[in-house]
């Protein structure tokens, strides 16, 4: 018996559902589906070939026919994506739908291509721990990952058992919303259960991923939420499209309570990459300041009728934040620069000109004190 006439009788495209599929994924899927080819959200992404669920169940395809040299346009995760229909051997990934939104990475390498982590993700959970002093540099860095990447951010403050005092936590959370505008904050204990209903009703609409440093909880989280432990669930025996039992690792999840979640290797050391659009909206109240400025391309720094020092001045701007936003900006920059030639030659001109008029300032100087 194949595996397609097995699941074709209960409305196949239905048992994509819990996967994310929507009328605008089949409105999008439907010339594809005129050639004859199957609908698929990818699970994992080895070496030239994937897991992706389909109607007929998880098939294992080749990514090749989709793979140009542009990383970025390498199958990803979370993509939705149109595949041979059985009978081909190898299957092939034809063509994945346009993604609605992507989390890309840096990588560590002098070359710096984007790496394209995961496609297609509504809420990116940021986990931070309550067990460490808060480093509300290291949340921005993630928001602006996060908006960058199209998904809404979630900060969730984990180990929330470990700061008792109640009024204590309120005012954690308070500090974190002053460097959240727009985002949730919501304080959890995998410990004792507070707050996972929220958050589970959160993920429950769409597909999550799961950010934050290493120790911050992002497993228990992860074990919560799917209520089993991750590495039981990784461990189920999938079929392939051949009807062969094939033990994989699945980097996405449906949620018993309804959602996806995604949670790989690369997304949780994940850095940020050409993240500008995504550092304007985690500070997007300095950028509305900046509008007041006098000047278009105030610098905020000694310019006359400076909107932000006016309101570093009268305490309502903290110096923190934009010494923050501007480490962003510079980190965001460099990493920028080194893809793109034209705007590393941009920067050095700008380094010139900085070198040019700080050794005018210094001659000024000393010409002043001579
Ligand atoms: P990850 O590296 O982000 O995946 O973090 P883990 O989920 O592995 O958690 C790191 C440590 O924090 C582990 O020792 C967990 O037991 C502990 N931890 C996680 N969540 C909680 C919590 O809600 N309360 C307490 N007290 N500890 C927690
Ligand atoms: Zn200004």
């Amino acid at each position: 018996m194949s595996l397609s006439s097995h699941s074709a009788d209960q409305s196949p495209l239905s048992s994509l559902a819990a996967y994310g599929w929507d009328s605008l994924w089949a409105a999008e899927f439907a010339p594809f589906a005129e050639r004859g080819l199957v609908p698929g959200r990818v699970l994992r992404v080895d070496r030239g070939q994937c897991d992706l669920i389909t109607p007929e169940g998880v098939v294992r395809a080749d990514t090749e026919y989709v793979v140009p040299r542009d990383p970025m346009k390498v199958i990803c995760t979370g993509d939705w994506a149109a595949v041979d229909p059985d009978g081909g051997d190898p299957r092939y990934v034809q063509a994945y739908l346009p993604r609605r939104t992507a989390f890309v990475r840096s990588t560590s390498s002098k070359r710096s291509e984007g790496q394209i982590l995961a496609a297609n993700v509504d809420h990116a959970i940021i986990a931070v721990s309550l067990a460490a002093e808060l480093d509300l540099g290291r949340v921005e860095r993630f928001l602006a990952l996060a908006w960058e990447s199209g998904a809404q951010p979630l900060v969730v403050l984990t180990k929330a058992d470990l700061v008792p005092d109640p009024v204590g936590l309120s005012y954690l959370v308070s500090d974190v919303e002053t460097t959240a505008p727009g985002v949730q904050v919501l304080p959890v204990s995998a410990l004792d259960g507070d707050g996972t209903e929220v958050l589970r009703a959160v993920v429950a609409g769409g597909t999550s991923v799961l950010l934050g440093q290493s120790g911050a909880g992002k497993s228990t989280l992860a074990n919560a939420l799917l209520g089993a432990d991750v590495m039981d669930v990784q461990a189920v025996r999938d079929l392939d499209g051949k009807g062969r039992h094939t033990t994989t690792t699945r980097n996405l999840f449906v949620l018993p309570g309804g959602g996806v979640l995604i949670d790989t290797p690369g997304l949780r050391g994940v850095g940020l990459y050409d993240a500008e659009g995504g550092v304007e909206q985690v500070f997007a109240e300095i950028t509305a300041l900046a509008e007041g400025c006098r000047f278009h391309d105030c610098a905020h720094t000694v310019e006359p009728g400076c909107a932000v020092v006016a309101a570093l001045a009268d305490g309502t701007l903290h110096q923190r934040r934009l010494d923050s936003y501007r480490k962003l900006l510079r980190e965001n920059q460099r990493l920028a620069a080194r893809t793109d030639a034209r705007l590393r030659d941009e920067m050095r001109q700008v380094w010139k000109q900085r070198g040019r008029m700080g050794r005018e300032a210094m001659q000024m100087k000393r010409g002043r004190m001579s």
